[in-house]
């Protein structure tokens, strides 16, 4: 019988909250469903609360990020660097602007890319760089900045799994050309279904996303820019996801503090928790790396056997995909290829209990000692 699920939205506040209710009521009463009030506000509560100029509401995460690229001059034939564990989002929304992905490695701690890592694999063909915040872990974007300024590359933040995350002063999605955002359910701030958001400085980013989602329109039925779409956020959720920005924060801080007692039960351990530390971190998802692929296979039916469920995020390299272009450079990815067979992902929602952490503290003891 399972006892600690891997998460459980029945639990979350989105489900449990009478005002979701009213939101609800409210919105379809209107009469108004698509980029109407609650979607002006929600865009500029947003844009307020990652620190920047301007928030464009898209259709999803992957959305989010080929309109951000679209809009940051990326097309057919260009090339992107990004990472290869990152479940292969950038790549599906790379590949349906017909552009290539080159892959970079990631640390082996924190299994997110660093300045140094993007350092070594920048070349003049790089159109683009995408830097995903991996289970919420923060990447020094400023040191990102740092060597693709000089080369003239735009950097995009793919922010999916980091919303509400700090760096030193900067927060997710305010130091890139653009950061991108996804409300899927299961992420630190879920919609009731799908949504996304594109962050940015630059007033023309702004406008050319706001085209982008609209089928290109920059007058009403005036198709004005090429690679338009319908990908809109709909009035109920922008509605909905006003109220969840107030507790994202709140949120965030609960499910740092299950990572943390993780890592409290396996220090001294051969094994770690990939996930960071303090504010650096938006504890997204909690992921073990074990020492071996068997190692982890133990471990995983250890989990099973207490009833705790467990996962993989991500199980297949963006480069070993068979439904994406193949990968253009080194496919060598020393650090990615050895996690991909070592990380394991443990029960990480802000509504857990406190039993349910601590039947997964105890199955980590039992297993380091
Ligand atoms: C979920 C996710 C996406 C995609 O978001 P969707 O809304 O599902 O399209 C992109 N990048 C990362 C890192 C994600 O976790």
């Amino acid at each position: 019988m399972q006892q600690v699920p891997l998460n459980d939205l029945r639990r979350s506040w989105l489900a449990t909250d009478e005002e979701v209710l009213e939101i609800c009521r409210r919105v379809v009463q209107s009469g108004w469903y698509v980029q109407g009030e609650e979607h002006a506000r929600f865009e500029a509560e947003f844009a307020q609360f990652v620190g920047v100029q301007h928030a464009r509401a898209v259709g999803n995460g992957t959305d989010a990020l080929k309109l951000a690229m679209v809009a940051l001059g990326c097309g057919p034939g260009d090339v992107v660097l990004t990472v290869a564990n990152a479940g292969g989002y950038t790549s599906t929304a790379a590949a349906a602007l017909g552009a290539r992905c080159r892959y970079v490695d990631v640390d082996p701690r924190s299994l997110i890319v660093t300045p140094e890592l993007v350092t070594e694999s920048i070349a003049s063909d790089v159109r683009l760089v995408v830097v995903t915040h991996l289970f919420g872990n923060l990447v020094d974007v400023p040191g990102v900045r740092a060597v693709c300024d000089v080369a003239g590359i735009p950097v995009i933040e793919d922010c999916a799994q980091a919303i509400g995350g700090r760096y030193g002063s900067y927060s997710a999605g305010s130091v890139g050309a653009a950061g991108t955002f996804s409300f899927y359910p299961s992420k630190n701030l879920g919609a009731a279904g799908d949504g996304g958001i594109v962050t940015t400085n630059r007033s023309e980013v702004a406008r050319h996303v706001g085209s982008l989602r609209n089928y290109g329109w920059l007058d009403r039925y005036h198709i004005d820019m090429p690679q338009g779409c319908n990908s809109r956020l709909d009035e109920l959720q922008a509605a909905i996801l006003r109220l969840g920005l107030r507790r994202v924060t709140e949120l965030n801080e609960a499910r740092r503090q299950v990572v943390e007692q993780y890592r409290v039960a396996v220090a001294g351990s051969h094994r770690w928790i990939a996930t960071g530390e303090g504010c650096a971190t938006t504890a997204h998802l909690a992921v073990l790396v074990t020492e071996d692929q068997r190692d982890r296979q133990e471990v995983a039916e250890f989990m099973a056997s207490q009833g705790i469920a467990t996962d993989i995020h991500y199980p297949v390299l963006d480069i070993d995909q068979r439904g994406l272009p193949g990968p253009l450079g080194d496919t060598a990815l020393e650090v990615s290829r050895d996690a991909e067979k070592r990380i394991l992902t443990l029960p990480c929602f802000p509504s857990m209990t406190e039993d349910e952490v601590g039947l997964v503290v105890s199955a980590l003891k039992a297993l380091s000692g």
